[in-house]
């Protein structure tokens, strides 16, 4: 037997024992390494739903985790007994036109973990046990490298894929907005993506004091200054805040001829100036989840050419879920945090 964390409804969080199902020729067996809390589990918790995709069975949430190998079916080849992994939570169809294009995080059938878009609903990782298909699986193993840090190779890729849809900004300024978990994903993309300056801005000081302690070059308080103050500061911008008032600064903040792209998931309904958009040339790109970039991440963290060890602030035991998931709501106290299995 082994533990899961099952939300019910909103604020209906229950720690459950379970036991995982047996093995197919090419499945694996994981205990749990590190599995992060990431602001759709959040919506979950609180909301019983993230947008239109709402909790109608008892869901285990969870998609960005790390994982240690216990056992492994007859016929896997890509993992070994006591490997350390990093486990791909997107499980594209690979026969839709979307896949077939090489696009598969636009996938017609997607599959994935821990999401209420499917029913019956795709469950999540946050259980101390669980099986994988060995192709979900990428083993690590640098001993340095540690589970918490693996468990963010899903969060980087989605920062990655946002700089993959800016298209090249090599010698550019990128301004980024917000400074959680995904801003600061894609601020380290951005330096990777050889940006030469990367500003970030938001309005609480925790979150901008991480921004540049993994490398942003300029930090703003965006509620501290007037528009006037950051107009056409960057030639790329990336709303990773999911507010209405960040996309605003994203279309003061660029210059003319210049991209945005949103990877925060915006309120519904906003107001649009789509008139600057037309008379300024701006170009404005969705980024969704990731794909090749998984992989680019996991391979940027196994050699710490990018450090995301500063973003995970707590790590509790899987037993105390409803207190890591209060802790992670609060954005004052902290920036990722992490449910690892019981020792
Ligand atoms: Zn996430
Ligand atoms: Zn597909």
């Amino acid at each position: 037997m082994s533990l899961a964390c099952v939300i019910h409804a909103a604020h209906d969080l229950r720690v459950e024992e379970e036991t995982a199902r047996a093995l197919g020729p090419h499945d694996v067996l994981l205990r749990l390494g590190a599995g992060g809390i990431c602001g759709s589990d959040l919506h979950y918790f609180k909301e019983g739903r993230v947008g239109a995709f709402v909790v109608r069975e008892p869901l285990v949430p969870g998609h960005e985790a790390s994982g240690v190998v216990e056992a492994v079916g007859s016929e896997v080849t890509r993992v070994q007994r006591g490997q350390k992994v990093a486990i791909n939570p997107s499980h594209p169809c690979g026969r839709c036109d979307y896949c077939r294009a090489g696009r598969g995080n636009l996938c017609r059938h997607m599959f994935f973990l821990g999401s209420a878009s499917v029913f019956p609903h795709a469950q999540g990782m946050f259980r101390e046990r669980f099986v994988m298909g060995e192709r979900q699986l990428t083993p690590i193993h640098e001993p340095e490298i540690t589970l918490g840090e693996i468990a963010c190779a899903e969060p980087l890729s989605i920062g990655l894929h946002a700089l993959h849809r800016a298209g090249p900004v090599l010698g550019e300024t990128v301004l980024v907005t917000g400074g959680g978990t995904i801003g600061c994903m894609t601020v380290l993309a951005a330096r990777l993506a050889g940006a030469a300056q990367v500003i970030c801005c938001d309005i609480n000081d925790r979150a901008l004091s991480i921004a540049r302690t993994v490398g942003a070059d300029r930090t703003v308080r965006s509620d501290q200054v007037n528009a006037a103050q950051l107009a056409d500061i960057a030639d790329v911008s990336i709303e990773a805040a999911g507010s209405p008032a960040a996309l605003a600064t994203c279309l003061t903040a660029t210059r003319r001829g210049g991209r945005i792209v949103q990877v925060g998931t915006l309120p519904p309904e906003v107001a649009f100036p789509a008139n600057s958009l037309m008379a300024r040339e701006l170009d404005y790109r969705g980024a969704f989840r990731a794909h090749l970039e998984f992989d680019w991440a996991v391979q940027a963290i196994r050699t710490r050419r990018v450090d995301v060890r500063p973003l995970i602030s707590a790590q509790l035991p899987l037993a105390r879920s409803q207190e890591a998931f209060e802790l992670a709501l609060d954005k004052s106290r902290s920036t990722k945090v992490q449910l690892v299995a019981e020792a």
